[in-house]
C-alpha cells in the first residue's frame, strides 16, 4: 500500500482592494448580479461573473425554487449560459461572491461540489485552466489557478 498525498495551493488576498484591477472589475459585476439573485428560501445570494477569451462577460446568480432541487446555483446558471451562447469561446476567469441576508458573511465561499463538477466539464472541454476567485460579502478573496485545483481526482470524459 502506498499513500497518495493530494495538494491544492490557493492564493489569498486580504481584501477586494488588493485584487488586480481587472479582477476587481469582474468581482464588481459578480457582486451586482449577486444582489439580484432569487433566493427567498436560503436568503443566501450568490453571483458569478465569467470572463471569456473574446472579452464577453457572462453573469449568473442563484435561482431557487419552492421545489428545492429544481433551483440552480449561480455558477451553473452562468456557465450553462456561456456554454449555450459561446460554445467555442474559452472561459478564462470566474469571480464569485456570496452574501447572506441573515448574517455578515466574511468567509470566502467556494463553488459547491456539483458546481465544481460542472465547471470541470468546461475546463476539460477547452483544455485551458479557468482561474477562479471567490469571496463572501467582504473580507478575504481566494484565488485558485484552475478548477482542477479545487477538484482533485475529477471524473471526466477520459473514463468513458
Ligand atoms: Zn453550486
Amino acid at each position: 500500500m502506498k499513500e497518495l498525498e493530494i495538494k491544492s495551493v490557493l492564493q489569498v488576498y486580504d481584501s477586494f482592494d488588493e485584487l488586480p484591477e481587472e479582477i476587481q472589475n469582474l468581482m464588481s459585476e459578480s457582486i451586482t448580479i449577486r444582489d439580484k439573485a432569487y433566493a427567498p428560501y436560503s436568503e443566501f445570494l450568490v453571483g458569478a461573473a465569467l470572463l471569456l477569451e473574446n472579452g464577453e462577460v457572462v453573469l449568473g446568480n442563484n435561482q431557487e425554487n419552492a421545489c428545492y432541487p429544481s433551483g440552480l446555483c449561480a455558477e451553473r446558471t452562468a456557465i450553462y449560459y456561456a456554454g449555450a451562447n459561446f460554445p467555442d469561446v474559452p472561459i478564462v476567469k470566474m469571480a464569485l461572491s456570496a452574501r447572506s441576508l441573515k448574517y455578515q458573511l466574511l468567509t470566502p465561499t467556494p463553488p459547491c461540489g456539483a458546481c465544481r463538477q460542472s465547471i470541470a466539464e468546461y475546463e476539460v472541454k477547452q483544455d485551458k485552466p479557468i482561474e477562479i476567485y471567490f469571496m463572501g460579502e467582504t473580507g478575504k478573496v481566494v484565488k485558485s489557478s484552475s478548477l482542477a485545483n479545487l477538484l482533485p481526482l475529477v471524473f471526466d470524459n477520459s473514463y468513458l
